[in-house]
């Protein structure tokens, strides 16, 4: 990792000149009601692994931003530090800084009310270890989780256990589609997103000055025990008010906003608004670096906008599930205006321009905060940033596609790459050129024509180490800690490769709440057409313990899947439980083993079955991104 370039450093110097200095509110903020802090413990697995810990982070202690931070990031990593039990209100805690993002605990008459329960068992049970320590020994009673995300329930068994839900000592409250939200959205592109996410979060990217800083949201992501518990309440309707243990609760769906399936909620008793992850401390992701669905920015501030208007006035704290409150009721109003106009202004500017015939990549160049706006730290790009979000409102609308005929079909990386070095003079002549304007500090072109050179020859070393050099530039000046987190992760591939990744066999009780439906939805994208040409297959499913019959069929290169039936002219029938097929799912045993062992029965021509497994691909979660895919590669 290099320093910064003197380019880097009169950048990031004439950033700081245009931020809000002065108004250091969030600090006092993230400080108020603080208890006792996480500090510098280690959270492990049983085994030992570690889990979490905020260790690493203490470069972060100084005021001054270094040359290798973008001056606003630098102090939104610093506030994000606050760790630890906060009280927020008579009754009202928040643990934060054991994970991306927090927990909050209501206190009922009788017991508890956890409010997202973080992504792993181990550090929800640490964090309500550390409350505990402070107040009164008392059960859970109930938990909610306010959107699908798994930041927000995969902790679940570390606060209560599936025995209590289900002699109904603890009640779980949910969004409406909570549970194909939150087993779903990760399924299909699931191995493509996982492996994006790492340049989102920065995860394996070493901490400092000149590495991950944080994530916007929080410092990082625990890397412990997921589970999932279904929820036993859903909330339907769009406003639905219940009493859980003596607390009076508003909640409020909010929709394919922030997440598929998301509530808000509103304590009159307590006079506290709980905006989930509606509003944060920075302008969200539109379209999140890992790959989503675009989510919709005019909904979002809508939302927003609906909830200032019905609990603004009677609102004395504003609490989110990332990031610090937001107190007295002037504030709260004055914050929920700054964020429902941000999603507003950025939703409608990206349009108008659209309509006068600019494409996502001129309008991200135009349309820039009004100073209004800017002026609000809240506003600032730490999570998603203001150029990407903008491609994303015009991705809603309007696809990937420019308008453009001239790239309806463009070339392809590679070709385009060769094409256009060829064209500019050869690898040297460029490489001289892009030498010149890397010193100029242009660093956005020499990333994009260095990424050109390393397409046409992934053997030119020297085009790997100046694209790497304009990547970390980038990295240094962004104001987006994901932004950042991509460009030195691809800093990082360019300059040392992939990194070793653990395969993932995803988290056991996603996997077994996943509906059958999406299960051989996932094996049919896993389905390779060319080693299909010409086959078909036609398999009965039966599934004694859950009593579900499907049918599978091959034909035209294409598996799909009609529940409820069975074939009458199948090749084969396949007997089994759903519990044998999760265990298959989860690695624990394989399809070919399972019929050895009879765990799975076979009428029929069995070897129909074999023959399409042979047909199914596996993902590699190490694919390249900052390099042109090896020539012999697999699945194409
Ligand atoms: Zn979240």
């Amino acid at each position: 990792m290099k320093d910064a370039t003197e380019a880097t450093r009169a950048a990031n110097r004439a950033a700081l000149a245009d931020l809000p200095v002065a108004d250091q509110q969030s600090f006092e903020d993230a400080r108020r009601g603080f208890i006792e802090a996480l500090g510098d413990r280690l959270i492990t697995r049983a085994d030992g692994r570690l889990v979490w810990t905020l260790q690493g982070y203490e470069f972060l202690s100084s005021e001054q931003p270094p040359d290798t931070v973008h001056p606003a990031l630098w102090r939104h990593a610093r506030v994000n530090m606050a760790n630890g039990l906060y009280r927020v209100t008579d009754r009202v805690y928040q643990l934060r800084g054991f994970d991306v993002s927090n927990m909050t605990i209501i206190e009922g008459d009788s017991g508890l009310i956890v409010i997202d329960p973080l992504i792993s068992t181990e550090v929800a049970a640490a964090a309500m270890e550390l409350y505990r320590k402070h107040r009164p020994a008392r059960p859970v009673v109930a938990v909610i989780y306010t959107h699908s995300h798994i930041d927000h329930f995969g902790g679940v068994r570390g606060v209560v256990s599936t025995e209590e839900v289900a002699a109904g000592k603890v009640t779980i409250w949910a969004p409406a589609g909570f549970m194909a939200a939150a087993v779903g959205e990760n399924v299909i592109a699931g191995n493509a997103m996982l492996r994006r996410a790492l340049f989102q979060f920065g995860a394996v990217l070493p901490r400092g000055e000149r590495g991950q800083v944080d994530t916007g949201l929080g410092k990082s992501v625990s890397l412990g025990t997921a589970t999932l518990i279904a929820p036993t309440h859903l909330v339907e309707k769009p406003v639905e008010t219940h009493r859980i243990d003596g607390v009076e609760i508003i909640f409020e769906l909010t929709p394919d906003a922030e997440a598929p399936a998301e509530l808000i909620m509103y304590y009159p008793q307590f006079r506290v608004l709980n905006m989930a992850e509606i509003t944060t401390q920075n302008f969200h992701n539109l379209l999140p670096l890992r790959g989503a669905v675009v989510r919709d920015a005019l909904a979002w501030s809508k939302y927003i906008g609906g909830a200032l208007h019905r609990y603004g006035a009677a609102s004395d704290v504003l609490i989110a599930q990332h990031n610090w409150p937001v107190w007295s009721g002037e504030r709260v109003r004055a914050f929920l205006r700054t964020q429902r106009d941000a999603y507003k202004f950025v939703h409608d500017q990206t349009v108008r321009l659209m309509n006068h015939g600019y494409v996502g990549a001129e309008i991200a160049e135009l349309v820039k905060l009004p100073a209004s706006l800017s002026r609000e730290w809240s506003t600032h790009s730490f999570y998603g940033s203001l150029k990407h979000n903008i491609k994303a409102i015009y991705q809603r609308y309007l696809g990937y596609y420019d308008g453009n005929p001239a790239n309806l079909d463009a070339l392809p990386p590679v070709e385009a790459a060769k094409k256009s070095v060829e064209y500019m003079g050869g690898a040297e002549a460029v490489l001289a050129k892009a030498r010149r304007d890397y010193a100029r500090g242009e660093y956005r072109w020499v990333a994009q024509v260095a990424s050109q050179l390393v397409f046409a020859d992934p053997a030119n070393g020297d085009a790997h180490e100046l694209a790497a050099d304009a990547l970390e530039q980038l990295g240094y000046q962004a104001e987006s800690a994901t932004a950042r987190n991509a460009y030195l992760q691809g800093a990082s591939e360019l300059r040392y490769g992939v990194p070793g990744l653990p395969s993932d066999a995803g988290v056991p009780d996603v996997i077994r709440s996943l509906p059958l439906d999406m299960y051989f939805d996932f094996m049919a994208v896993r389905l390779d057409g060319n080693k299909a040409a010409g086959k078909t297959v036609v398999l009965n499913w039966r599934f004694t313990d859950t009593r579900q019959d499907y049918v599978l069929n091959l034909e035209n290169s294409a598996l799909t899947c009609v529940p409820d039936a069975q074939a009458d002219g199948a090749d084969a029938t396949l007997t089994l439980t759903r519990a044998t097929l999760d265990e298959i799912s989860l690695q624990k045993t394989t399809f070919a083993a399972a019929l050895q062992s009879g765990q799975i029965a076979v009428t029929g021509r069995g070897e129909k079955f074999v023959e399409l497994l042979d047909m199914l691909d596996t993902f590699p979660l190490g694919f390249p991104v900052v390099e042109p895919r090896p020539s012999r590669s697999p699945s194409r």
